[in-house]
């Protein structure tokens, strides 16, 4: 008998989210009955505002969506999409630029797929979220790190990058406020990189998901409201997810020039159809409806920000420079490396996260996840009374 052709090589090649791989490990434990308090998802611990589930009921109702709908979106999502990236971007788009999509990882996935051409190179500022190189590789294109530590606020210079430039770059990767990080690049360092890319012609895939999660007075410039020439080269990737604690909804959306919309909109007639109408239809009302609780979200993470900096910070050995967006919190944690603790030689963070679950019940994600080593990602979007316990439990650890 002849052997088994072999699986897909590209896919074989990709590796699982290590964020989700953290959390699923953290639950599995939870569920045998252990105190574990997770850091690990970037997910908001809040529920739906009720007047958008209250839609989504509505919208239970209405056979009209219990049919296909057009593959790039409703209408009225795409409307209310246009309306609000005109609000929180600057940028003035027509209905046939808007693409709705499963959550924003499907936008991601196919920002990359409508811009990336075989052995592109795509420039990806690091720490990086961890699905920009996957999504990079799955378009046939070779991901390039830059990366930018706690020294710089981890944010790239325009010098860096050109460094990095060659005559394959295509792409460029931007992300403000960013995940992991928490880092938010100011008006200024946006235009910067935005005049850059439209001097060499280069793609901009901006994701915008945390947007509207910003602190201390810090504003999330769009790279198109600072360089509006930039836009006929700019894919913008956002969704509802995590302003309005609709993690599981799946409703996120890219934004581009026509042609790049047309092309994608094709690549999703036939991959995935029209996003699930209930949702699409809550996702208008979150996004066009009061903005307050929202808002009320994001005063509970600032609190939550402050509290999680200020007590990270107590530890010897860990930096954490103020992240003024996202609900990420990303400590240097290189000071405590090299050391044994609890009886154990620890050399890298993905040995450190390890320790840390194992010792004190604590879970947080290594900074391997998101480029090199020294770094841990810990999410604040959890209650206030775990929070604290959780970094109280950590200090004592490494007291
Ligand atoms: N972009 C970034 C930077 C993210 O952190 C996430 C979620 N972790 C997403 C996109 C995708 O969000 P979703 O698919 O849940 O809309």
């Amino acid at each position: 008998m002849t052997e088994r052709a072999p699986l897909s090589r590209k896919l074989s090649a990709i590796a699982e989210s290590a964020t989700l791989k953290v959390d699923a490990k953290a639950k599995a434990l939870k569920a045998e009955g252990r105190q574990v308090i997770s850091y690990a998802a970037g997910e908001p611990d809040f529920s739906t505002p009720q007047f958008v589930v209250d839609a989504a009921a509505e919208a239970l109702r209405d056979p009209a969506n219990y049919r296909y709908s057009p593959a790039p979106g409703l209408p009225a999502l795409k409307e209310a999409i246009a309306a609000k990236t005109l609000r929180d971007s600057s940028l003035e788009v027509a209905l046939n630029q808007v693409i709705v999509t499963n959550g924003g990882k499907q936008a991601v996935y196919q920002a990359f797929q409508t811009v990336v051409n075989p052995g592109d190179e795509v420039l990806l500022p690091a720490p990086y979220w961890t699905t920009y190189p996957e999504a990079i590789q799955l378009a046939d294109g070779t991901p390039v790190e830059v990366f930018a530590g706690a020294d710089q606020g981890y944010k790239v210079t325009v010098d860096q990058l050109e460094a990095a430039r060659t005559e394959k770059t295509t792409v460029l990767v931007f992300v403000s406020p960013s995940n992991p990080t928490g880092a938010v690049y100011s008006p200024e360092e946006t235009r910067a990189i935005g005049e850059w890319a439209l001097e060499h012609g280069i793609w901009v895939i901006t994701d915008e998901i945390y947007q509207n999660l910003t602190y201390e007075g810090a504003v999330a410039t769009s790279i198109v409201e600072a360089v509006p020439d930039v836009a006929g080269q700019t894919i913008l990737v956002n969704g509802v997810a995590k302003t309005y604690a609709m993690t599981g909804w799946r409703v996120g959306w890219m934004i581009g020039p026509a042609d790049a919309i047309k092309v994608a909109g094709n690549l999703q007639s036939h991959l995935t159809s029209n996003v699930n109408n209930i949702a699409q239809r809550a996702a208008i009302a979150a996004i066009s409806g009061p903005q307050d609780e929202a808002e009320q979200m994001r005063l509970a993470f600032d609190r939550r920000r402050r509290l999680i900096v200020q007590e990270l910070s107590k530890i010897d050995g860990v930096s954490v420079p103020n992240p003024l967006g996202a609900f990420y919190a990303y400590p240097d944690v290189t000071g405590l490396l090299g050391r044994e603790w609890a009886g154990r030689r620890i050399d890298t963070t993905l040995e450190l996260a390890d320790l840390i679950l194992d010792e004190v019940e604590v879970a947080v994600v290594p900074g391997e996840a998101f480029g090199p080593s020294g770094y841990l990602r810990l999410s604040y979007a959890l209650g206030d009374d775990q929070l604290l316990e959780g970094i109280q439990r950590i200090q004592r650890l490494f007291a």
